[in-house]
């Protein structure tokens, strides 16, 4: 039995030697990605719910590994994110985001409104400010086209800060939503101190919607809660017809998910801009 149990013992640290050697090996590969130029930035579009025009673009990072090929940002953020290497990634983003909007717009697309996501570390970044205000006018863009999206637990983890954070980001003139909304724990009277434009409700209360009589009363009371604070509310993770009447009647402002578009690449957006979607 002994043997046995050492022979396991043995078992579980090789299974922890492998996962924590694979975990360095993403980490070194993962700094200086960036100023490799391995990431892409991929788009998925927002549309108005009720008259169906584009109102604008999320953008979502991807990571094209020379090797390893495309990797989705599940498998790389949240190593980026304890490492701190997300700082360098966003800062990146932001810039690429500006710098892609503006070249649409040079290009005579119509003027779209583009949503960066941020992490909490850079939340947490001093020059964050001044991050989102050198990537705007590094591009010429007007500030009231991005749109930053926070997630509802980093704004929440240290509320007092982040109101004053909020407010000097919202003073550059850019718009912020707030992310993952009712994944998290809200109290709802920081919510009305926090300059917002936007919430976004999250993916897990739309998936079921045409079931569970919870998530519909919940998505709801949000929306009912963003509209009294002024602020637009958008569905996330919308995947069929049923979801997209059901959160129409429920009063989303808008919606977004697989059923309208996958996230896809700055060509396919141009293309899709010229052809089906509506601005
Ligand atoms: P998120 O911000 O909530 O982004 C939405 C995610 O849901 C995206 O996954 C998108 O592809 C996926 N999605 C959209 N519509 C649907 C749908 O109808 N059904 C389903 N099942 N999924 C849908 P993605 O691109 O893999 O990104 C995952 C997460 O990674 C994002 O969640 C965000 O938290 C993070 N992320 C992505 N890009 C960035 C970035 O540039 N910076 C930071 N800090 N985080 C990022
Ligand atoms: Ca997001
Ligand atoms: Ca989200
Ligand atoms: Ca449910």
């Amino acid at each position: 039995a002994k043997a046995a149990g050492r022979a396991k013992f043995q078992f579980y640290t090789d299974e922890m030697n492998r996962a924590a050697t694979a975990r360095l090996d993403i980490e070194r590969k993962l700094r200086g990605a960036a100023a490799r130029g391995e990431f892409e930035l991929w788009y998925q579009p927002q549309f108005d719910s009720r008259q169906g025009h584009l109102t604008g673009l999320e953008a979502l990072v991807r990571w094209r590994h020379p090797e390893d090929g495309l990797i989705a940002p599940p498998r790389f953020i949240p190593l980026a994110e304890e490492t701190g290497v997300i700082v360098e990634i966003g800062t990146w983003v932001l810039r690429e985001a500006c710098r892609q909007a503006r070249q649409w717009l040079d290009a005579g697309l119509p003027q779209l409104r583009i949503s960066v996501n941020l992490s909490v570390r850079q939340l947490r970044e001093k020059c964050l400010v001044e991050t989102v205000s050198a990537a705007l006018a590094a591009s010429d863009l007007r500030p009231g086209l991005l749109e930053l999206e926070i997630t509802e637990s980093a704004v929440m983890d240290n509320p007092d800060e982040a109101v004053a954070l909020l407010q000097a980001l919202k003073d550059l003139g850019v718009r912020i939503a707030i992310d993952d909304f009712g994944t998290g724990h809200s109290s709802l009277s920081y919510l009305k101190l926090f300059p917002l434009d936007h919430l976004k409700i999250d993916r897990s209360f739309v998936s079921d919607i045409e079931h569970d009589a919870n998530d519909a009363m919940i998505v709801a009371a949000a929306v009912s809660l963003a509209h009294n604070l002024g602020l637009s509310v958008i569905a996330e993770g919308v995947e069929s017809a049923v979801q997209v009447a059901r959160l129409r009647e429920l009063g989303c402002d808008e919606l977004q998910g697989f059923h309208f578009s996958r996230p896809v690449t700055a060509d396919v957006v141009e293309n899709s801009l010229r052809t089906v979607w509506r601005t």
